[in-house]
């Protein structure tokens, strides 16, 4: 990465196998990952305090927060216990059943599915898709909460697999026994960011945010968009969530591979609106699994990902259990280093009916100023990060700084676009902001002594939402 023009988009990075020893974790930071992502559908909770402490050790090593991200498995629906793997042959008939958790064994000619109230609201008609869509059922009839269905696509079905039903509502909670031991084990470590799987509606965001809340924590949601329900309440989830994931694989199976980009494109720009970070997940590199070089295709996908203003994006299998995973992070980085540039300026004046707020007119007007004059960068003092966020959704040219005395809201920073974040200690009046934000600037390498800059922040220092000034500083 080059210190005077940093790279904007954000790159998150998930650990599993392939990157869990100190090196491995150290050389994926060294590389440009920003964000480490721990996956509760796999590994011990031994293996994830691990990873969290190798994260804050390489967070020393290189100098920069890294945001650590627990992404909570959620209500998925499964294969149950089979004895022996299935196959189910294209043409053939097989009868699903609900089964509950915890129950062995299968009637020949049954595929139990768990939780059992899937057996309650399976219909003629519906679709039920096993292993990412690898093998598609289609439901002729039901009797007693016993689906018969047509094999479409065929293949082998061993326990446990993932299971999808697009487009039917089943009744069950958006938080398992298992994610709440997980959700309360992650925010021991002190992980930054939740992520929760198949959020369907505002409330499953808001009971999750409730009970981080009362589990005192300051860690952020993350809702994973892959329902076709959560599309159809974006706006409502958008309001209650801190950030949003594109999670394109379940996503895909869930509406459809075809509607995917478009269904990308709605989420981020909807995101981007409201000022909250967005990222876009699954098989961006996918090649690299097991290939030192990814495809042309995939190149263009993380490009396409930038140009539609994701804030970060995201690698799963590439450096969870891939071959390459330092290669991969450094390949997302020399591609955004060259799309970046291409990157407009997103000022927008408010629409008449639209109302924006003090903080929002204020970033406006900062990165318009910081525009015209070409400073070097845009200095945001801040409390809780909101105004390095207002500022990040209008994609200014120059670098934006955050600076910050909660350690945790420069983490929470880590994802956000184009932003640096950079902890000072707490100050005493706005007169010490000024001076600690500009020499804590300065120590970025960004600025240097006689370079331009901007700074917005609030004169009532240490009071969220107080953004009240806008300053033009020869540093
Ligand atoms: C996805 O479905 O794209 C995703 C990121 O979630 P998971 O890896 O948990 O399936």
């Amino acid at each position: 990465m080059n210190a005077a023009t940093p790279r904007r988009t954000k790159i998150v990075a998930t650990l599993g196998p392939a990157s869990s020893s100190p090196e491995a974790v150290t050389a994926l930071a060294r590389a440009g990952m920003d964000a480490a992502r721990l996956n509760f559908s796999h590994g011990s909770h031994d293996d994830h305090a691990e990873r969290v402490r190798l994260v804050r050790e390489a967070e020393r090593v290189v100098g920069r927060p890294l945001a650590v991200i627990a992404d909570l498995q959620g209500p998925k629906i499964r294969v149950g216990d089979l004895e022996a793997p299935l196959r189910l042959d294209r043409g053939t008939q097989i009868t699903v059943v609900g089964q509950d958790a915890g129950r062995n064994g299968a009637v020949p000619g049954e595929l139990p599915v768990s939780p059992a109230v899937l057996g309650e609201v399976l219909q003629p008609g519906h679709d039920v898709l096993i292993d990412d869509g690898v093998v598609r059922l289609h439901v002729e009839s039901v009797e007693a909460g016993r689906a018969s269905c047509a094999v479409l696509a065929g293949g082998t079905v061993t326990s446990h697999k993932g299971v999808n039903v697009p487009g039917v509502p089943v009744p069950i909670p958006s938080l398992t026994r298992k994610d709440i031991d997980d959700l309360e084990f992650a925010l021991a470590l002190g992980v930054d960011y939740v992520a929760l799987s198949f959020v369907r509606s505002p409330a499953d965001v808001r009971d999750l945010s409730d009970l981080i809340e009362h589990a005192g924590s300051t860690a952020r949601v993350i809702a994973k968009i892959e329902k076709s329900e959560a599309i159809d309440a974006l706006d409502e989830v958008l309001a209650e969530t801190d950030a949003v994931m594109v999670a394109r694989g379940d996503l895909g199976v869930e509406i459809g591979v075809a509607e995917v980009p478009l269904v990308q494109k709605r989420i981020i720009t909807a995101a981007l609106e409201r000022g909250k970070p967005v990222i876009t997940a699954t098989q961006m590199l996918e090649s690299m699994v097991h290939a030192p070089d990814p495809t042309r295709a995939e190149a263009s996908d993380v490009a396409n990902a930038i140009l539609d203003g994701s804030s970060a994006l995201m690698l799963a299998g590439e450096t969870a259990v891939g071959q390459y995973p330092v290669e991969a992070v450094e390949y997302m980085d020399r591609i955004a280093c060259a799309i970046e540039p291409s990157l407009g300026y997103r000022h927008e004046l408010p629409q008449p009916e639209e109302r924006a707020t003090v903080g929002q007119a204020m970033s406006n007007a900062a990165c318009d100023l910081a525009e015209a004059l070409g400073v070097r960068a845009i200095l945001v003092p801040t409390f809780s990060g909101r105004t390095a966020s207002a500022v990040a959704r209008l994609r200014p040219r120059r670098p934006i700084v955050a600076l910050t005395h909660h350690a945790e809201v420069a983490s929470h920073l880590a994802i956000e676009w184009g932003v640096t974040p950079v902890v000072i200690p707490e100050c005493r009046d706005v007169t010490d902001l000024w001076s600690r934000s500009l020499a804590a600037a300065r120590e970025t390498n960004l600025v240097r002594e006689g370079d331009l800059v901007v700074l917005t922040a609030g004169t009532a220092v240490n009071i969220p939402g107080s953004t009240n000034v806008i300053k033009v500083e020869l540093v």
